[in-house]
Formats: C-alpha cells, sequence, structure tokens
C-alpha cells in the first residue's frame, strides 16, 4: 500500500480536519471581539468533499481523523457527517475537539458512532472569569457536557489555554480535576494564532513555567513514559485517576515525530500548523481530480512536510508573522 511519508522518514497517520471556520464563542486568544473573518459558505469543503478526502487519506495510512474548527457542532448536520465517516472501515476512530456549549444533546449519539475521544476546550472553572475569556455566557452548558461527558464511555480531554495573567491561578483546580476522574487535563502554551497576532502578556507562560508551577501544586507528580507522536509530554499526580499533561504548541518540542497533517475548512493542506497551507484540495477536486490523482498529489505534498514548525514558519511568504486566527486553520 501507498504510503504517506516525509523526507525525515515520517509517517503521517493522523488527519485534523476542520469542519468549519464559524464559531459561537469569540475566545480572547483565538480571535478578536468582532470574531474571526470567516468565507463565504461556498468556499467551505462539503461534506461529500470532507468524506472523500478523508477515504483517500484512509487508503494511504491515515487511521485517525479528529475534527476541529472553528466549533465543529456550529456546522449544520455534523452528526450526519459523523454517521458518514463512521462507514469507513479504514478509519479506527474519530476524535472531535469542542467548545461544549453545543453538544450535550449529541453524547449519546456521539458514543453510537465511531467517536473515540473528545477533546473538551474550557479555560477556567469560574464562570465570570469564563465568560471573560469567550466573551459569551456560556458556562453551565459547557459545564453540564464536561458531566455528562465524564460519564459517558467517550474519552476525555480537557484542554485548557495558559493565559498569563488570567487563568494561571487555576491550575492547582484543574489538577485537582484528575484525582477523581479519568481524564487528561492537557495545559496549552498560548500561540500567537489570535486573529491580530498580538497580546498583552506579563510573564512568558512556556512548557517549562507550567511544570514548574504543577509540580509546585502537585509535589507528587511522576513522569509518564513518552507516547511516541504524542502532542503532550504526560505526568500523573501520585494516587490520581487521570493524567496532567503539557502541550508545548509554541515551544515545539514535539515535531520529532510529528505524525500529523490539517486540512482546513477551505480545503488547505497544512503539513505544519505554522505554515500557510501549501496546497487547495478543494480547487484539486472541484477540477475533477480522481482519487488516484488525489492519492498521488497528497503522496508528493507530504514529502515536503518540514522539518519542525521552525522551519515551516521560516518558509511563510505572505505574512511573515503568524496572526490568523486558530479557528480558520482548524486547531
Ligand atoms: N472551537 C473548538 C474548541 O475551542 O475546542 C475547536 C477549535 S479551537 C481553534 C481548537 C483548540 O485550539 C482549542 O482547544 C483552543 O483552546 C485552542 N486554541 C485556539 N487559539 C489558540 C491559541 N492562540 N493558542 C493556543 N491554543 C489555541
Ligand atoms: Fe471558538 Fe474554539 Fe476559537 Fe474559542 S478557541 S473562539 S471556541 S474556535
Amino acid at each position: 500500500m501507498q504510503q504517506l511519508r516525509d523526507a525525515f522518514g515520517r509517517q503521517i497517520t493522523y488527519v485534523r480536519l476542520a469542519v468549519t471556520d464559524r464559531c459561537n464563542l469569540r475566545c480572547t486568544y483565538c480571535m478578536p471581539a468582532e470574531g474571526a473573518v470567516i468565507v463565504e459558505r461556498k468556499e467551505l469543503l462539503t461534506f461529500k468533499e470532507m468524506y472523500r478526502i478523508t477515504r483517500v487519506l484512509t487508503e494511504l495510512g491515515v487511521r485517525k481523523v479528529r475534527l476541529t474548527g472553528g466549533e465543529p457542532f456550529v456546522r449544520k448536520n455534523l452528526i450526519d457527517f459523523l454517521k458518514m465517516l463512521s462507514f469507513n472501515d479504514l478509519l479506527e476512530a474519530i476524535n472531535i475537539t469542542t467548545n461544549g456549549a453545543l453538544i450535550a444533546a449529541h453524547i449519546s449519539d456521539l458514543e453510537r458512532l465511531k467517536v473515540k475521544t473528545v477533546n473538551l476546550s474550557i479555560d477556567s472553572l469560574q464562570p465570570e472569569k469564563f465568560a471573560k475569556i469567550t466573551r459569551r455566557d456560556v458556562f453551565d452548558q459547557v459545564w453540564e457536557t464536561y458531566e455528562l461527558l465524564a460519564k459517558s464511555k467517550l474519552k476525555l480531554k480537557l484542554n485548557v489555554v495558559i493565559q498569563s495573567g488570567v487563568n494561571t491561578d487555576e491550575i492547582a483546580d484543574f489538577v485537582a480535576l484528575t484525582k477523581h476522574k479519568e481524564m487528561d487535563v492537557r495545559f496549552i502554551e498560548e500561540m500567537p494564532f489570535n486573529g491580530v497576532g498580538v497580546r498583552k502578556t506579563t510573564e512568558v507562560w512556556d512548557y517549562k513555567r507550567i511544570l514548574e508551577e504543577i509540580r509546585v501544586v502537585a509535589p507528587t507528580l511522576q513522569t509518564l513514559p513518552l507516547e511516541t507522536s504524542s502532542t503532550s509530554r504526560n505526568f500523573k499526580v501520585e494516587g490520581a485517576r487521570g493524567t496532567v499533561g503539557i502541550i508545548p504548541a509554541y515551544t515545539r518540542t514535539i515535531c520529532n515525530d510529528c505524525n500529523r497533517i490539517r486540512i482546513t475548512s477551505t480545503g488547505m493542506l497544512k503539513n505544519c500548523l505554522f505554515d500557510e497551507g501549501v496546497f487547495s484540495i478543494r480547487d484539486f477536486l472541484r477540477k475533477g481530480a480522481s482519487n488516484e490523482e488525489l492519492k498521488q498529489l497528497f503522496v508528493d505534498l507530504v514529502a515536503q512536510k518540514p522539518q519542525n514548525g521552525f522551519v515551516a514558519e521560516a518558509s511563510r511568504t505572505k505574512n511573515k508573522k503568524v496572526s490568523e486566527s486558530m479557528s480558520s486553520i482548524g486547531g
């Protein structure tokens, strides 16, 4: 079988697919208050196109897909798309990253489909602060989702973007959640992908600083073995049921065994989060390409995957500085 392998010997087995660029929230670290620039609906990939892209990728060895956005559940009839994707016998797992505000009613559907893991983004456990961060008053809905997911058979991961001067005082509370629940809390380094590109920060909260703080609040922290291609470095507090992870999204120390590519909601292939998008798969499809041509295209494009996020960032030509919103990239 043809596989997706880059010049550094890394095999691609995971695709992140942004199903929309729209979002119901306005997180301050992700987009400006007025929202990110969104494209016309016809510019977005259709479900059929997304199904076809995923199918071809699985024929090239991809085994997992992560649906993201924008907010995936803002896309109308997402459950129908999940049903379509679940038919793909080569696909082992569908994971979803969501802000959780719209999904409580859908959790039992997700359990019946190929969905294995839900990453729930929640940056504060304090309703008022949560509203300030997201610029929307939806903490209760998100918390309901959290409780339903914690009881469901889906694997639950919490995504917490660490924002200097905003939620660093809650690291202890998030770590405490892992004591009684089998879930992973992952602290993410904030990146400048926010639709503006600049944020006032008082202190740098990188991987090292986050880990120092976790060790202060949880002195019995144990380091877990490194997992190949994991986006996080993982730890466990002695006796806890869940784990704690740190995602070095900005310091980029996880690129060596990267197994991922991204497809944005408009169908741009991104070999790396930090590149500008290397090719419009959507336009290629809409010009009438066959599945065999699409396969060859993926093989050729992945061969050019940059060694790491720094090389990818340096290769940018249009917008030298990263500033696009994560909602348009598909985080
Ligand atoms: N709307 C969904 C959500 O929030 O989970 C999915 C899309 S969102 C872009 C995916 C992930 O990217 C979320 O966990 C979010 O917190 C994270 N994210 C967004 N902007 C970020 C930034 N500037 N730096 C680090 N992580 C960011
Ligand atoms: Fe929306 Fe997710 Fe961005 Fe927040 S992080 S604005 S929920 S896309």
